[in-house]
């Protein structure tokens, strides 16, 4: 599979920088919009967090996605990248009044609110700005999701999304407010989730809180169900695509929707994670004590994943045929935690053998920091070469 990288070209480069395979991107996105299209009123936006490389977005973008936002820079480099405001969904727990304003300005599709607090601010934000803003209130839905607990976010402890029982009431004081126009539900519980059970268990949630609101003739134009569908870490290779078809007969047999609803969906790591790579040059081999180390010139500056999540990347040596050798792949940030796999099987490594971390995608580049100082690294696509 080293066929996938133009590694003759990338001798001229200096390393790290992540490298993203535009083809599966765009394979990829085919398949959601096959997906997408095979159910009435399934609505598909990409979660800029994930990666905001203005080439990777282009390419989102023209596959006709629409953005989902957590913060007011982000909403920027959407409209940059030439998200229409009107396909753009605006969530977070902390919203300034700058992005408020901004996403008031731009005419954004809508504002996922989390508090009651942040639901009289937008109130009064728009009712300055002469303006009516658009809201779906985040439910925090409490269903678990069997992924790190670092990245579940619909559990009752968790700080997201407004309790359910408070959600009759605060829907009931927005439709008292002058500037804001009530037009639906969001949910969000987690990240990297395999089990399409957990995405049942939200349906079902779902489900028992439209009855209630049923009951009380609220109207509810649109449901959002947030993003968190995983992909395979360890088989980038054999498993490059995530299985959306399974993801969305989910929420298909599970999700009564309404007649004239849409269900709108907030991917993120299953769009990007699989096409993008780290790419980065040996440094040393050393023998330790115990442990054969591969020190790479790429650092958790980087790529945090590993450090912080305790994640698994796939990591290969695409310069070298030879038979393998068990390492463990660190970088040179003077933190013990700057560790990219260990007891990892490379082919023979040697100084300037070119390393990939695979499936790093999403959540890699636009984590980067200039920790120690370091220089953020690039993003390339395969055009770029
Ligand atoms: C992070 C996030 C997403 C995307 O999550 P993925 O696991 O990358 O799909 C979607 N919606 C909201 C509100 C988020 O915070």
């Amino acid at each position: 599979m080293k066929g996938i990288f133009p590694v003759d070209r990338f001798a001229a480069m200096d390393t790290p920088f992540y490298y993203y395979d535009t083809d599966l991107l765009r394979d990829t996105l085919r398949a959601i919009n096959a997906e997408v299209g095979r159910h009435d009123g399934f609505v598909m936006h990409y979660a800029i967090k994930a990666n905001a490389n203005p080439k990777v977005l282009n390419v989102i973008c023209q596959a006709g996605l629409g953005a989902d936002c957590v913060s007011g820079g982000e909403i920027r480099a959407s409209l940059q990248s030439g998200f229409s405001p009107r396909k753009i969904v605006y969530a977070g727990v902390g919203k300034s009044d700058w992005e408020i304003d901004l996403g008031l300005e731009k005419g954004i599709f809508c504002f996922n609110v989390e508090s009651v607090a942040e639901l009289e601010v937008i109130n009064e934000r728009a009712r300055l700005l002469g303006k009516t803003a658009p809201v779906a209130f985040r439910i925090n839905p409490d269903v678990g999701a069997h992924t790190h607990s670092n990245i579940t976010t619909g559990l009752a402890e968790n700080k997201f999304g407004i309790a359910m029982r408070d959600m009759v009431s605060t829907i009931e004081l927005a439709l008292q407010m002058s500037n804001i126009r009530f037009i639906g539900l969001h949910f969000h519980i987690g990240s990297q989730i395999l089990n399409m059970g957990d995405f049942a268990a939200l349906c079902n949630r779902i489900n028992d809180l439209q009855r209630q609101l049923e009951l009380l003739r609220i109207k509810v134009e649109h449901i959002n169900v947030g993003g968190g569908l995983g992909v395979d870490y360890e088989h980038p290779n054999r498993v490059p695509l995530p299985d959306f078809k399974s993801y969305f007969d989910t929420f298909s047999r599970h999700l009564q929707l309404r007649p004239g609803q849409q269900l709108h969906f907030e991917l993120g790591r299953a769009v990007v994670a699989q096409c993008g790579s780290l790419i980065t040059r040996c440094l040393y081999v050393k023998e330790g004590a115990v442990k054969r180390f591969a020190i790479v010139d790429a650092g958790m500056s980087d790529l945090i994943r590993p450090a912080l999540y305790q994640a698994y990347h796939k990591i290969e040596n695409i310069s070298s045929e030879a038979p393998t050798e068990t390492y463990d792949v660190v970088g040179p940030i003077c933190e013990s935690s700057d560790v990219f796999g260990k007891s990892v099987d490379l082919n023979a490594t040697h100084r300037g053998d070119f390393i990939a971390i695979r499936s790093a995608g999403a959540y890699g580049e636009i984590m980067a920091s200039v920790y120690n100082c370091r220089p953020l690294p690039r993003g390339y696509i395969k055009e770029d070469f």
